[in-house]
């Protein structure tokens, strides 16, 4: 049996003690906005942005990078659900700037098994069994942070199906404080237009 198998379970058998009336939520987010950022586990969006159940959507991926998927769920966020506003968030100290492409596509194809990082970089754990498949994947990796939002906020905002009225905010959490610090750019490439 999984200890952290268990601890979920335990946990969940807690929380749904004191569920309260969250059933009666509606699907559609009650503030009407989506806020796309960082898997990364120091990040607790519904606290860094004081968020309750049904207020927002929150979609995550490594790096808060808006890729085809992320893309995906925010026109539906929009067109389906009602959002109004989106903010990108990306934060300091990500692990998206710790390799690169490159970096990534040869460890895969050393082995499948977990990576290490030490003050020379990315070592695999060898003994075989990789694959060549990550190739075929951008990883869309984080050089500085400024720029990486930017760049976001500019594909969000030039998209086909993306409306040139919704505002698009870009920001950079600072992991050693939890600040949202803005990127003026970014929020200035997202400027809604009617
Ligand atoms: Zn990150």
């Amino acid at each position: 049996m999984s200890k952290i198998r268990d601890e979920v379970l335990s946990a969940n058998s807690k929380y749904t003690k004191d569920f309260g009336d969250k059933a009666k939520l509606p699907m559609p987010p009650g503030r009407r906005f989506a806020i796309l950022t960082c898997m990364d586990a120091r990040l607790d969006p519904a606290r860094y942005a004081g968020l309750a159940e049904g207020d927002a959507h929150v979609i995550r991926n490594a790096g808060g990078r808006a890729s085809d998927d992320a893309i995906r769920s925010l026109v539906i966020s929009y067109k389906l659900l009602g959002t109004r506003e989106w903010f990108v968030i990306h934060h300091t100290d990500c692990g998206m700037q710790t390799f690169t492409d490159e970096i990534m596509c040869n460890l895969l194809r050393s082995s499948l098994k977990g990576a290490s990082i030490d003050a020379s970089g990315w070592h695999d754990a060898g003994g075989g069994g990789g694959s060549t498949e990550g190739d075929y994947i951008k990883w869309l990796t984080i050089g500085k942070q400024e720029p990486s939002v930017l760049e976001d906020v500019q594909r969000i905002r030039n998209h086909p199906l993306v409306p040139s009225d919704i505002p698009i905010h870009g920001y950079i959490y600072d992991v050693h404080s939890g600040k949202l610090v803005e990127v003026p750019e970014a929020c200035a490439a997202g400027r809604a237009k009617n």
